[in-house]
């Protein structure tokens, strides 16, 4: 049997004979950072590829939320989903900003539009809502509770990285798009992110507060950070494009395998393929419900111990985190979706390199076979 370590995760990386001229270019030119030719030739491949108009590119996807929300003005309190990685929320502490978090929707693990107008209140300014698993968040009502009281809408979109709904990039919605490319992600620059800006004034604004606020050599225009990405990344960035399409197809297949071998195994539910949308298969989530065999943190430790090193994205909930757990949004009692998709949730190990033998040996752990019977 096969004991190495599988890991929920593993980067795609570009040939490395591709890097070369790449390289070659940034030595020869010198240019190593601060919008060179790379970063240029990355940014309109992006928008190209997205289907978008304007892309700011950055360091991180962390650096880009907080820029973002200073683009904007955003003050007060915003509305967010306790439901995501932990910087979605970091990003507004750091801007001294109140979260204010919404349950989810059971079915989507979305931010539930039929909760957001009851946790606005006189201080509220915005909502940061996030594509969870690449899955589109229903952007229509939440943009029309946006119009109605004048709120901004920052989507952190660091799962939804080529996804469309209708044909149509899911990273046209909101105010802004924030993306992250950390190696985790279904496309990577090893670390990076991009905002998506409708505009070319916001683009150009948030250009200058991602570095320090210069508009020109002598004007700085607002107290900026340093979220620059450099020429090394944005070429790992511009040869990671030419191989996204194929590592999405790639995921798609282990997507359509699991599901065939999940089927009608009791106790275990695996994410509705959303309706309408180009997916990108970015993570693989099952609910482990009651009538399984084991609990979820069970099966999270069985799996372990054949060393099958799943995650349970995401737990705990943002909102049990010390930092956040005194705020009144935070009391379990408002967010009961929310805590039970924390307590049932497991993410499984997909990536493009995932072999038959892999996915095989998930599966049998799920499905308490002996591995011997079947060999
Ligand atoms: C990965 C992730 C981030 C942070 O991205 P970095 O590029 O690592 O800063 C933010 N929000 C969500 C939902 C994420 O999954």
């Amino acid at each position: 049997m096969n004991n190495k370590p599988l890991y929920v995760t593993q980067p795609s990386l570009p040939p490395l004979e591709d890097l070369q001229p790449y390289l070659e270019m940034i030595w020869n030119n010198k240019i190593l950072t601060n919008g060179g030719p790379l970063h240029q030739e990355f940014e309109t491949r992006l928008a190209e590829y997205l289907g978008v108009e304007h892309v700011s590119l950055f360091t991180n996807c962390t650096v880009a939320l907080i820029t973002a929300l200073q683009a904007l003005r955003v003050s007060g309190e915003v509305i967010t989903t306790p439901y995501s990685f932990v910087a979605t929320a970091h990003s507004l502490l750091w801007n001294g900003l109140q979260p204010v978090f919404v349950d989810i929707d059971p079915d989507t693990f979305n931010l539930d539009p039929e909760r957001i107008e009851a946790a606005i209140t006189p201080q509220t300014t915005a909502i940061m809502p996030v594509h969870c698993y690449g899955n589109p968040c229903d952007v229509d009502r939440i943009q029309k509770i946006a119009d109605v009281h004048g709120l901004k809408v920052i989507y952190d979109a660091a799962h939804a990285f080529g996804v469309k709904r209708n044909g149509e990039s899911i990273l046209r919605h909101g105010d802004l798009s924030v993306l992250s490319f950390h190696a985790t992600k279904v496309f990577n620059t090893f670390e990076g992110g991009a905002i998506v800006s409708p505009d070319a004034k916001t683009k150009r604004r948030i250009d200058f507060l991602k570095n320090f606020g210069f508009a020109d050599e002598v004007t700085v225009v607002a107290p900026g950070i340093n979220g620059k990405m450099d020429e090394l990344h944005a070429a790992i960035g511009l040869l990671q494009l030419n191989h996204v399409d194929e590592a999405i197809r790639k995921r798609r297949d282990i997507d359509m395998s699991y599901r065939v071998r999940f089927t009608g195994l009791p106790g275990i539910e695996c994410l509705d393929v959303p309706k309408n949308v180009e997916w990108n298969y970015s993570y693989f989530p099952i609910r482990v419900k009651p009538g399984y065999r084991l609990s979820r943190d069970e099966l999270y430790n069985e799996l372990k111990k054949q060393g099958v090193f799943s995650r349970r994205y995401f737990f705990p909930l943002i909102s049990d985190m010390s930092m956040y757990r005194g705020l009144p949004s935070a009391a379990m009692a408002n967010l009961p979706a929310a805590t039970m998709a924390a307590n049932e949730i497991l993410c499984l190990p997909i990536f493009p390199d995932m072999t038959e033998a892999d996915i095989e040996r998930v599966s049998h752990v799920l499905m308490n076979e002996a591995t011997t019977v079947l060999e």
